[in-house]
């Protein structure tokens, strides 16, 4: 591990959590050097939705390459990505009804959201905009501005402005409908808020510590929105992609979002690719405003393609995925009613947060030793995050849930012997 102390910068941070030097991957399984098999309950902070490597994608990459076809092209026409377009289309947004043009703004997420604030800017002449607590949309400083996290925010080193914070679902806790008073922010002419360009969400919170709107929330949301004339800007970063079951995480609420950002499992191999979609009369990019090298990613065009084909011409991945959300959401319950705690999600994005705060964190650290990588959420890390690949053989999920609910059991067995203490908990 020398190399990686003396050298790569104190910003690293997921080496941490997982110590070791990782070689190979093959769908929910990782390996490290030693040869030692570790179960992905984590897949690439969401990356990774159909696994390590997948063969299908595999295949198509390593032929595309052998026969030298175009790696890197700007933004330049390329057979891939006019494939990746028409297979979109096709698969993904004719069948929904969904009008959007396709902007591929820089192959990260945060490039998506900064691409997304600029034009809702730009299209309305506004400057705010309105995010939620405990919202993440990424590390760059117009993505950061609409995060909430302090310590993330502390880095941008420069005052992160033009944003109204409003409270998130449950936010207020259960007694409040935030909608009510982000609608009061919106009438009252005297509320301070200067009128927003946009709104951005995320359905499900993900790195906030997997926070769900519900879809009644979600629905007032979105026709507030529409009757204040506030652009909608969706975050579909993480939990799109099929994460939830449908291919976009705000299916199931009927909205209508003016603006989407895609990332991470876009391309379906863990390949760097992201897009925002625009409602088409939003689309008043000049030409070049918003350029950037790397926005012509072939081979990630490639493997969205056959991502597509492979898991999105049926519904049998969703299926799939409401399944294995029901079983990863039984068997977190089970721990909750041991020990204490609440379980919330929805698909196969499910969080755990116990009563004490460093459990999870404790509970990560215990699982890694025991060959499983699960992450931890929220603004001290007091929710234990699971996170699987979305195609994991349900034996494989089991196996996973059984050893995080074993590290449980020890978490809080030598919690309670060492300070008497955390047994009181339940
Ligand atoms: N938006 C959401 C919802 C995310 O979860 C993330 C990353 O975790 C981002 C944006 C930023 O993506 P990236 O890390 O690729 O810049």
């Amino acid at each position: 591990m020398e190399i990686f102390e003396q050298l790569e910068s104190e910003v690293r941070s997921y080496c941490r959590s997982f110590p070791t030097v990782f070689a190979y991957g093959r769908g929910h399984l990782l390996q490290d050097e030693s040869g030692r098999d570790y179960i992905d309950f984590f897949a690439g902070a969401g990356a990774l939705n159909y696994g390590h490597n997948h063969p299908t994608l595999k295949k198509k990459l390593l032929s595309y390459i052998a026969d030298d076809r175009v790696t890197h092209s700007l933004d330049m026409a390329t057979e891939a990505k006019r494939d990746f377009l028409k297979t979109f289309q096709r698969l993904i947004l004719e069948p929904r009804g969904m009008e959007y043009k396709v902007m591929f703004p820089g192959p990260t997420g945060t490039n998506a959201v900064e691409a997304a604030l600029k034009i809702a800017r730009t299209v309305t002449g506004r400057t705010n905009v309105l995010a939620f607590t405990n919202a993440f949309h990424g590390m760059t400083l117009g993505s950061l501005a609409v995060t909430g996290n302090a310590g993330k925010r502390e880095g941008a080193g420069v005052a992160l402005g033009n944003v109204t914070r409003m409270p998130f679902h449950g936010y207020m806790g259960s007694e409040l409908d935030t909608i009510d008073l982000l609608e009061q922010h919106l009438t009252d002419t005297s509320s301070g808020i200067d009128p927003p360009a946009a709104l951005i969400l995320e359905t499900v919170q993900a790195e906030g510590g997997v926070n769900v709107a519900t879809m009644p929330w979600l629905r007032r949301l979105g026709k507030l929105l529409k009757r204040f004339e506030i652009l909608l800007v969706i975050d579909d970063i993480q939990v799109g992609c099929g994460r939830t079951g449908s291919f976009f995480s705000f299916e199931a609420a009927g909205l209508e979002p003016d603006i989407i950002c895609l990332s991470k499992s876009l391309s379906g191999y863990g390949l760097p690719f992201a897009a925002t979609l625009l409602k088409p009369e939003l689309d008043q990019w000049e030409p070049g405003k918003h350029n950037g090298t790397f926005r012509g990613h072939n081979l990630a065009f490639l493997t969205a393609t056959a991502a597509l084909e492979c898991f999105w011409t049926d519904d049998t991945l969703s299926k799939d995925v409401t399944r294995r959300g029901r079983l990863i959401r039984s068997r977190l319950q089970e721990l909750a009613d041991l020990h204490g705690g609440v379980v919330r999600g929805r698909g196969m994005i499910q969080g755990v947060e116990f009563p004490d705060v460093d459990l999870a964190r404790e509970v990560s650290r215990e699982a890694f030793e025991r060959g499983v990588v699960v992450e931890t959420a929220g603004r001290q890390d007091e929710v234990l995050k699971i996170l699987p690949a979305l195609t994991i053989p349900d034996a494989a999920l089991e196996e996973g849930l059984a050893i995080v609910a074993e590290c449980v059991d020890e978490v809080m067995t030598a919690g309670a012997s060492q300070s008497g203490k955390r047994g009181d908990l339940t």
